[in-house]
């Protein structure tokens, strides 16, 4: 799947610094603003991506988003997120996250500052439960290269961890972190030096237009397109009420970073891999200290809904105080690290975790496209080919499990 890149009108440090690079300030619609094949709603990853197949397939693409490219409020806007293949059960995903990291290395290469960081990724529970034995098996079928310990092998590894209630632990060889906001920006950026036009916009909800859509616009203007693709993230709600409200659920997410000692090397990329506790499915995960932004931590578990236009993004005490706790734990030489950052961000949630791609089920050349349900992130190459083949009929099937009719409003989360 790895494409070769396109030759960029902007030079690669612009690129990175979000500078001034013409082509790839947003701007806003001209009235009429019409002739595109596809527009795509959204530029955090999946949208992003999304563009980027299109725009390759020689479509003529609009890639409108309110806030900007991977902004603060979008759930592509961290500083970083995890890349794995692992999956449990779920080898669809694992087979995604495989893809998706062939395009995400071939990004990072083509860009001045890394995006991808081979870190590996260990994962470790407590047990040899179903989650650990299926993610070895799929790992094996897709020759994906691993080291199996036990907890003395653990504590051998990694001294800075505390593995005292670990039985098994695996290390995945060839994953590790991206950096979230980078990477957007660069592959909005390729898709805007490939030809498609950026348009800082509120998009309303479609309506048919002649053999298309009709996209309007907070503006006051309107596209008018072939197809529309809407990848809004935890928005998508928000923008089609009657249909996605309760299926899709953004919920808070508090995310901290701590500051390792001057000089301490233990937790920096190289002598920490991302990690993961699988705690029984009550997963903590962190990142080693990647570009001196600090250690970072966070509790996979769902928090209260949240509103992303609005929701406060003050990292909140509770979540301050249940991380500490974890971290003094499992990780004892950073029990009393200084908090040097933290974020409020949103997971947008199915009731599964499944993605969402299908049809509009009313409005013929509208898709909807989302659901990353707190690990989207690593999947948004794959993902983006995946409805690029669809909207151009270069795959018909829509994915079961990724269909509307399969988003219950009320479900157990069974994807991690
Ligand atoms: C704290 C946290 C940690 C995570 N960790 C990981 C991880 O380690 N690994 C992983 O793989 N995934 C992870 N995820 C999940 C992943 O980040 C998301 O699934 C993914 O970023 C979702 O991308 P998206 O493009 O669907 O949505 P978004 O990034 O939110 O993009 C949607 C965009 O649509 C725009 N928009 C919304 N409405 C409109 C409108 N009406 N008109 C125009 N534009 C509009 C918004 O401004 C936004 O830019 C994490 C998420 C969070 C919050």
């Amino acid at each position: 799947m790895t494409a070769a890149p396109f030759s960029p009108t902007s030079t690669r440090r612009q690129v990175l610094l979000g500078l001034a690079a013409a082509p790839f300030l947003p701007r806003r619609a001209r009235a009429g603003e019409s002739g595109f094949d596809v527009v795509v709603v959204g530029a955090g990853v999946f949208g992003g991506w999304t563009a980027w197949h299109l725009v390759r397939r020689g479509l003529k693409v609009a890639l409108v988003d309110a806030y900007g490219v991977a902004n603060a409020r979008a759930s592509s806007g961290g500083e970083s997120r995890v890349i794995r293949i692992a999956y449990g059960a779920d080898a669809i995903y694992s087979r995604w996250a495989r893809a998706s990291l062939a395009e995400w290395k071939a990004l990072s290469e083509r860009v001045t500052l890394p995006i991808f960081h081979q870190t590996g990724v260990l994962w470790f529970a407590r047990r040899r439960d179903a989650y650990i034995e299926a993610s070895l098996a799929t790992l094996e079928e897709l020759d994906v290269p691993v080291t199996v310990y036990d907890r003395a092998g653990l504590a051998k590894r990694w001294p800075q961890i505390d593995f005292s209630d670990v039985a098994i632990g695996f290390l995945e060889h060839e994953t590790g972190a991206l950096l979230a906001r980078r990477a957007v920006q660069a592959v909005v950026q390729e898709a805007v030096s490939g030809g498609a036009t950026l348009l800082l916009d509120k998009a309303g909800p479609p309506t048919p237009a002649g053999d298309g859509v009709r996209i309007p616009l907070a503006s006051g203007e309107a596209i008018d397109a072939g197809v529309a693709v809407y990848a809004c993230g935890p928005w998508l709600p928000k923008v089609f009420p009657a249909l996605l409200e309760g299926r899709i659920v953004p919920t808070r997410q508090d995310v901290f970073f701590f500051g390792p000692a001057a000089g301490d090397r233990r937790f920096a990329p190289g002598a920490l891999p991302v990690w993961a506790d699988f705690n029984d499915g009550d997963i903590f995960y962190g990142l080693p200290d990647l570009e001196s932004r600090g250690f970072k931590i966070a509790h996979d578990a769902h928090g209260p809904v949240f509103d992303p236009d609005t929701g406060r993004r003050h990292p909140d005490r509770e979540s301050y105080e249940q991380v500490r706790a974890y971290l003094a734990r499992r990780f004892p030489a950073l029990a009393d690290a200084p908090l040097v950052g933290g974020r409020v961000c949103q997971y947008e949630n199915t009731a599964t975790g499944d993605f969402l791609i299908d049809r509009h089920p009313t409005i013929d050349g509208v898709w909807l496209v989302g659901g990353g349900s707190g690990h989207g992130f690593k999947h948004g190459p794959a993902l983006g080919a995946h409805v690029a083949d669809l909207v151009t009929g270069a795959a018909t099937t829509i994915q079961p499990r990724f269909s509307l009719a399969t988003k219950e409003t009320h479900g157990r989360r069974a994807v991690h």
